[in-house]
């Protein structure tokens, strides 16, 4: 697609990004689709978004949502028999919609645009904590899944059902850990490469530091408002404490939480909170900007 352009030094006219970004988001978008990783609306979103990230941005911006993307769509079909149990309890199944898109791309996406209105390191610096969170929690949801021990609860430690908001796993706080680390250092590749370098240009350990720490924080932060403030509900024909206003096809009850606080915004508060991290963490700590 554009690696022929983009190999060597800065990314090009911006015109031809907008061009690049469309095609390569309506591709990705499409399989995805097809793939039903996305629902229509999740991919009309996805494709925005896609084309916003390589327009207004480059193939930093553009690079750490792909990999977010795609690593979080191959892991919610791990072992999709074996989720379909427990995922019934979740609000949304595998398949995202335009909401999902937005709760876990719309601050990265503000970011973006910020950067190109306002250039400054400060906001990839909160781009990469945004987007640690979002692939963590991501990540620690689909992998903490397939953990057969059933999940902690995260404010007193005790046991409780497979995917109820606020559990932790060994597995799923592994991944979480992973997904941040992974989000950092290809922050720093792609910061190369789009020639990001003179602005923060530092060592890769920096970038892993600051996303390993920063998304694991928002993930656990995440954990936290489930388990606390998110709104729950139980189902009135298994029992069961879901996040979902439907289940057993029919309409669920208040069990929790505020109504209006559901999972996509606890994303949102999170992300956001992560983001706030690795500013604090590159500009007082490290020094970045
Ligand atoms: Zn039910």
């Amino acid at each position: 697609m554009a690696a022929a352009r983009c190999s060597l030094g800065p990314v090009p006219i911006p015109k031809m990004g907008w061009l690049i970004g469309f095609t390569g988001a309506i591709v990705v978008s499409a399989a995805a689709y097809w793939k039903r990783s996305l629902s229509l609306s999740g991919m009309i979103a996805a494709t925005l978004m896609g084309t916003i990230y390589f327009g207004a941005g480059n193939v930093f911006w553009f690079g750490i949502l792909l990999l977010f993307f795609i690593t979080s769509s191959l892991f919610s079909k791990l072992k999709a028999d074996r989720k379909s149990e427990s995922e019934k309890s979740y609000a949304k199944s595998g398949t995202r919609d335009a909401g999902q898109v937005m709760a876990n791309g719309g601050l990265g996406m503000a970011a973006c645009v910020g950067n190109a209105l306002w250039p400054d390191s400060g906001w990839v610096l909160f781009f990469i904590g945004v987007m640690a969170s979002v692939t963590a929690d991501t990540w620690a949801t689909e992998w903490g899944s397939l953990s057969r021990k059933p999940p902690r609860s995260i404010l007193n430690g005790k046991p409780i059902t497979a995917g109820t908001s606020g559990g932790v796993s060994l597995l799923g706080s592994l991944a979480a850990l992973g997904g941040a680390v992974i989000i950092g250092g290809a922050g720093w590749l792609l910061a190369q490469w789009a020639g990001l370098a003179a602005d923060v240009g530092k060592p890769v350990l920096l970038w892993i530091v600051i996303g390993g720490l920063s998304g694991f924080a928002g993930a656990m932060i995440d954990s936290y408002l489930g388990a606390t403030v998110q709104s729950m509900y139980r189902c009135t024909v298994c029992g069961r404490s879901v996040e979902a206003v439907r289940h057993c096809n029919e309409a669920t009850v208040p069990l929790r939480g505020f109504t209006w606080l559901n999972n996509d915004m606890v994303n949102m508060i999170s992300s956001l909170a992560a983001g706030g991290i690795a500013l604090a963490l590159g500009k007082w700590l490290f020094g970045v900007v």
